[in-house]
């Protein structure tokens, strides 16, 4: 995160590279190696690729040119609309952690739009996001989609002065060539999660939930966690439905997954499986964690009140939820889903507004909540 006192404050004006279009003769006979490398990614300029995948390529590009042995690569979420650490390179979880919302580099980078070359002793701010991160010098280049700075390279070294001015422009030059790639991927981004977005709801879609429940298992699987897994099914919607209209229907489904979204972790995934039907994935979850997220959710929508057409009148819902759990429940994505759904349908069975975990089913008939 940012210092308070950040979002006023100025890069000392020693950092701030003044960068030119063009390279000048000594550049490029000193440096042909590098600008080839820049030619390269040029070449590449019109495939179809991913955003992260680019931004990957670009890290790899820049090793060409520079030593360094941290990385960081900033840019513009549309869905968030904030900052995000997309990749963080030489580097642990933690120590990236405290930079995830950005930092005051990108900050700078974003708000003078030129290479900083930055040593340690010269500013407060800076040397304390250096240290955090042990280096001593840094070299940071803005990322620029549609003429505007959207992101930042950060490139770190433990050495005293180890970027130079030259450096500086030929990342500059690297990340010109990069626009148009950026452009194209970023707005490929955009589509892609307009996509995986309910129109009705704004969760999810079912296509992006099998999608990112695959994921999750082959991570589970690699760190032997658990994952839960809940469906969901509102009660007696047929009748809600039949009284008011559907558009009465599909104004409480929204209201409902606006329930269901609220306090879930930024790795959960909730979507809507089909008309009133909702799944939640719950990465390394137990059945603990699990009953009390679906009792919380079950809880708030029970207690919330929908308005049926007008503010006078107000129609009270409750909502079934059964839970499995991988790879306690089910060893496949086919088998987790039944076994949730099975679960769900004893929910029902047993008189609906209650949770039921797949592991009691056949064991316990009668469910006090
Ligand atoms: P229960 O689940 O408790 O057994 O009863 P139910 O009445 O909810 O039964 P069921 O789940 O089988 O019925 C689903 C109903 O949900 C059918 C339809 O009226 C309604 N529905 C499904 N999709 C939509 C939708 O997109 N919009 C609206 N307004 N209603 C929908
Ligand atoms: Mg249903
Ligand atoms: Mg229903």
């Amino acid at each position: 995160m940012l210092p308070d006192d950040a979002t006023d404050s100025i890069p000392p004006e020693r950092f701030v590279v003044e960068v030119f279009s063009e390279l000048d003769q000594a550049t490029v006979q000193r440096r042909w190696r590098e600008v080839n490398t820049i030619l390269r990614l040029a070449m590449l300029g019109g495939m179809q690729i991913q955003l992260e995948a680019t931004l990957n390529m670009l890290l790899d590009f820049a090793a060409e040119i520079s030593f360094f042995e941290k990385s960081l690569v900033y840019f513009w979420e549309e869905d968030s609309e904030q900052v995000k650490l997309r990749l963080a390179g030489g580097m642990d979880r933690e120590t990236a952690e405290p930079f995830v919302r950005g930092n005051i580099f990108n900050f700078w980078a974003t708000r003078f739009g030129r290479p900083l070359l930055v040593t340690a002793g010269h500013n407060l701010l800076s040397d304390a996001a250096l240290e955090s991160l042990g280096a001593r010098s840094a070299l940071i280049v803005p990322l620029v989609v549609s003429n505007k700075v959207i992101g930042s390279m950060q490139l770190f070294s433990a050495e005293h002065e180890s970027f130079t001015r030259e450096d500086a422009q030929l990342f500059w030059m690297l990340t010109l060539v990069a626009e148009n790639q950026l452009t194209r991927d970023y707005e490929n981004e955009g589509l892609i999660k307009f996509a995986f977005t309910d129109f009705l709801t704004g969760l999810k879609t079912r296509g992006y939930f099998e999608q990112q429940l695959e994921l999750e298992i082959k991570r589970a699987e690699r760190k032997r966690t658990p994952i839960a897994m809940l469906m969901l099914d509102l009660d007696h919607f047929k009748t809600l439905n039949d009284t008011y209209g559907h558009h009465v229907g599909d104004q409480v489904l929204r209201d409902v997954s606006a329930v269901l979204m609220k306090d879930l972790r930024e790795v959960d995934t909730a979507a809507r499986y089909g008309g009133e039907e909702f799944v939640i994935v719950l990465p390394e979850t137990n059945t603990t964690g699990a009953m009390q997220v679906a009792n919380r959710i079950r809880r708030g929508v029970e207690q919330a009140k929908f308005f049926a057409g007008s503010p006078r009148q107000v129609e009270r819902l409750t909502i079934s939820i059964g839970i499995a759990i991988y790879d306690q429940d089910a060893q496949s994505k086919r088998e987790l889903i039944e076994a949730a759904d099975a679960a769900l349908y004893q929910a029902k069975g047993q008189g609906r507004n209650q949770v039921v975990t797949h592991a009691e089913l056949g064991v316990k008939k009668k469910e006090v909540s």
